[in-house]
């Protein structure tokens, strides 16, 4: 089977949280599974041309792609996963991707990614390499299964090519004016109220990948139920309910390559089940390093995350006074809305022996911290997936969350389970979205923390999971039959 990746950020290239993960491991396990897989992504800036031994291809050549009336010459360069023969091809186009970020608030936020979906066709035909399923990523790329069902359907070559919508975040949907419709080259006569690009008066592109994609997932079990109800669809759950026969969830995996305490080149002191003890020299370390003194009484909070309130730093904000009175050291990494950045920067600088923080993207300081954390703290409001927590059980990292989504799919709570009789505990989490709920379940984590005995059997129940990829990537596979079966007999 031929399968071909679509998306706006693949680890170790270009990343800006879990998407990135993803898309850089999951083809990965596809490929180990005997699937011929190719991934697409724009050439950005931030991309290290040297660092990544990228080739221009000269199969593909150079590509005339007209866009608002202007026509770009794209140009095409080739490399592959590290560590794998997955090919990875990555659109160049500097007038659109060489900016400061990947993501950008410009005027033509449309048009970076318009072009990628067409680029990642004409690619395609060049490479005259046919897949059976395009495996499309959030909204960035939801226009690919409109075009290969509209624009392009002239060309034969891809009448037997599937789509997937893959939604990581339902919460960004690619919403524009409808300008963008002509700049797009949608037909016009698609766009109207409740069509299949429309929403709320703007097209989105989450909506046409939804509407057009011959079969839809997301990346957990609890959110795909949860984003059929309007508390978190964000007004994509008709569509989703409309099509809740062809949709369904598959958990993430996890890169044990990447995240994996024994091997990991970020920290110090490698440390496993076995000798778990050792995962102290971590914590000894990362305070030293930032200048905090080392208590091995006082629990050490770890927080990894984009700074935005979907991740719940809305109920942070709202119990710092409670949370800072607790005996608790803070280690914080992240970056994002202004609010939290501001706050976490003078939290640091008014207490200098509890909280450091460091504002920014910063891929070793993000193993450092799961690796010498004790508890990490993720309390999304809603959160389809999330990694950060299943990284935390591999390090022995306790996770305290909030039960959502991919979240209440992978920790389980010790207290609850310690009342149905059973030991199998794995961190702590609170039901309701509340600031009481968060510094109370800080509070009985903290608790535990101090019964050391109960604390390592946390950590060893966590330890033990096993997320690795490849279970979700034969359920992927089955997802692909499915999708191409629609295509081809509906
Ligand atoms: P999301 O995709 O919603 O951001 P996930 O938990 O699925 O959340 O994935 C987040 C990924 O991004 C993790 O690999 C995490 O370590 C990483 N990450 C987030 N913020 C930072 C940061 N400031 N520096 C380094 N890595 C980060």
């Amino acid at each position: 089977m031929k399968v071909a990746f679509a998306s706006s950020e693949v680890f170790p290239f270009a990343k800006t949280g879990g998407l990135g993960d993803v898309t850089g491991a999951l083809p990965k396990y596809l490929h180990k599974l005997g699937i011929d897989v190719k991934v697409f992504l724009p050439k950005y800036a931030v991309i290290d041309h040297s660092k990544y031994n990228l080739d221009y291809s000269y199969p593909i050549g150079e590509m005339p792609i007209r866009l608002a009336g202007t026509t770009h010459q794209v140009r095409v360069f080739h490399s592959y996963l590290p560590g794998s023969q997955v090919e990875v091809y990555f659109i160049d186009c500097p007038h659109y991707y060489h900016r400061k970020h990947i993501y950008t608030n410009d005027a033509d936020e449309d048009e970076r990614f318009i072009l990628f979906n067409k680029a990642v066709i004409e690619s395609l035909q060049r490479l005259n390499w046919k897949p059976d399923v395009i495996n499309c990523a959030d909204w960035q790329t939801g226009l690919l299964p409109l075009y290969i069902k509209d624009n392009y359907s002239w060309d034969r070559f891809f009448d037997q090519t599937a789509t997937i919508m893959t939604i990581h975040n339902v919460g960004y949907q690619g919403r524009f004016p409808k300008e963008t419709v002509h700049k797009a080259e949608i037909r016009p006569e698609l766009f109207f109220e409740n069509s299949p690009i429309e929403i709320w008066g703007s097209v989105s592109f989450l909506k046409a990948g939804l509407m057009y994609a011959d079969a839809i997932n997301t990346v957990s079990e609890t959110y795909a139920r949860e984003i059929t109800t309007s508390e978190y669809g964000e007004g994509l759950e008709g569509v989703l309910r409309y099509r809740i026969n062809d949709f369904q969830g598959i958990l993430n995996g996890v890169d044990y390559t990447v995240w994996n305490p024994e091997t990991d080149k970020f920290i110090p002191a490698k440390y496993s089940i076995e000798s778990m003890e050792e995962k102290r020299m971590n914590k000894k370390y990362l305070l030293e390093t930032v200048k905090m003194k080392y208590d091995p009484d006082i629990p050490l909070v770890g927080i990894v995350s984009r700074l935005v309130a979907q991740k719940g730093f809305d109920l942070i904000v709202k119990s710092i006074y409670d949370l800072m009175n607790m005996n608790l050291q803070w280690a914080i990494l992240g970056s994002g809305a202004d609010e939290y950045e501001n706050l976490f920067r003078s939290l640091s600088y008014a207490y200098p022996d509890k909280v450091f923080s460091y504002i920014g993207f910063h891929d070793e300081l993000s193993h450092l911290i799961e690796a010498g954390a004790d508890i990490f703290l993720m309390p999304s409001r809603y959160e389809p997936c999330g990694l950060n927590q299943i990284y935390s059980l591999k390090y022995g990292t306790v996770p305290v969350v909030h039960k959502t989504g991919g979240l209440a799919d992978t920790v389980q709570d010790w207290h609850e389970y310690f009342a149905r009789g059973e030991m199998s505990g794995t961190g702590f989490s609170f039901e309701h979205y509340l600031p009481s709920a968060l510094v109370s379940t800080m509070h009985r984590a903290a608790g535990v923390y101090r019964d050391r005995e109960t604390w390592g059997r946390i950590m060893y129940n966590g330890m033990i999971k096993d997320f690795s990829w490849e279970a979700s990537a034969r359920k992927y596979i089955d997802l692909y039959h499915k999708a191409i079966y629609n295509h081809r007999f509906r």
